[in-house]
């Protein structure tokens, strides 16, 4: 257990519900590790409250947050200033409280390209999937359109992904909306940015059949889901979501405490806490 003294350091996270949080199990174990004098606790705010919170923020200087589900787009009008990776996204997962000045940023696209480097998976000069058009697939495409061939978006409801395309059109010239995923041959990545796998009786996002041992699967769900099963079948390199979780974290800690944690100690606390 940390030791909570006068002089400790609060941060935690945001989020409603937040019971099943792995963030306080391996930023709470990075803490440690690093003989800092920090903590991280899981606030259940309601949608109700979200004013009320951020104002507390600066109130009982804590040093900053996490936001999860549902409070990532609410927030930011409530917040001093917006960094530009957080503007584009629309959302906000992470905020740093900088001697009362509130500042959002976010943090998901860097832990998502972090996670696949260390995975040896290089997405320079390929042709990306993207399926989904929500947060975490905004947060992920503006740093893949920055180094693949083409971004391909496809999203159930064609509107969202439409003003996806737009929004990244106005940065890059490699953005491309699909209407359509029959063709999955066509890509050499293919990610799940989509809740589909969460549950065991979920459809699979697309007809795995089709899959080449060529191919990556990727899926942002922090799981082993049946995608990925059948990916894996099929030969192909597979990547799920929680190397994404640990590196969307680690950069957190590091905007909170200007300190580089010891990666091994937040992925193996991380690792205990999914089981
Ligand atoms: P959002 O609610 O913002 O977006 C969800 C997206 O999935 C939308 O495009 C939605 O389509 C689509 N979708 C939802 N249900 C279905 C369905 N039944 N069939 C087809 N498409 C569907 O969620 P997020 O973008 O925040 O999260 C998406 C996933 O990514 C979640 O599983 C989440 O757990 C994961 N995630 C993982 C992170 C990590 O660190 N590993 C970080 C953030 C998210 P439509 O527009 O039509 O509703």
């Amino acid at each position: 257990m940390i030791q909570i003294s006068g002089r400790t350091k609060i941060t935690g996270i945001f989020g409603h519900p937040v019971e099943h949080t792995l963030s306080p199990a391996m930023h709470n174990a990075a803490f440690k590790a690093l003989g800092l004098n920090y903590c991280y606790v899981p606030f259940l705010v309601h949608p109700d409250y979200l004013e009320d919170a951020i104002k507390a923020i600066r109130a009982l200087n804590l040093c900053g947050v996490n936001v999860t589900v549902p409070h990532k787009e609410k927030v930011m009008p409530l917040l001093d200033e917006i960094n530009e990776e957080a503007s584009f996204i629309g959302a906000v997962n992470t905020i740093v409280n900088s001697e009362g000045r509130l500042i959002g940023y976010n943090t998901d696209g860097r832990g998502f390209m972090q996670s696949l480097l260390e995975s040896g998976i290089s997405v320079e000069g390929k042709n990306v999937l993207i399926i989904g058009a929500g947060g975490a697939s905004r947060a992920i495409s503006y740093y893949l359109s920055q180094n693949t061939k083409t971004l391909y978006l496809y999203n159930r409801s064609k509107n969202r992904a439409e003003k996806l395309v737009q929004d990244l059109k106005k940065i890059r010239n490699n953005v491309s909306l699909i209407e359509d995923i029959s063709s999955i041959e066509r890509y050499h990545i293919i990610i799940n940015a989509t809740p589909l796998g969460l549950k065991k009786e979920d459809p699979l996002p697309f007809d795995t059949s089709l899959l080449r041992a060529e191919q990556t699967v990727c899926d942002l769900i922090y799981k082993k889901t049946r995608l990925l099963e059948e990916a894996s079948k099929k030969g192909c390199v597979t990547l799920e979501g929680l190397g994404m979780l640990l590196w969307q974290g680690l950069f957190a800690f590091e905007l909170w405490t200007g300190k580089k944690p010891q990666v091994e100690v937040m992925r193996n606390a991380l690792m205990k806490s999914n089981k």
